[in-house]
């Protein structure tokens, strides 16, 4: 029962998936998201940001507004 296809994934980023920008689509690299990365938590699913996008969008990352406000 495999019905994963290229929506859902970016809706529902896992684990075992590379992690790219929620932003922009950057990948991280290495699969995995540096230390500059920033992580948001929105509804219950995790949302990495790149360093520039979340410079760019720190207050509204730190204001919990959800990423869909951009
Ligand atoms: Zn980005």
């Amino acid at each position: 029962m495999d019905r994963k296809t290229h929506e859902s994934a970016r809706l529902d980023p896992g684990a075992d998936k590379p992690v790219v920008c929620a932003r922009c689509g950057a990948p991280a690299p290495g699969g995995t998201p540096p230390p500059t990365w920033i992580c948001s938590v929105e509804n219950g699913s995790r949302h990495y940001f790149c360093d520039d996008c979340a410079r760019a969008n720190l207050r509204a990352i730190e204001g919990r507004l959800d990423s869909s406000w951009w």
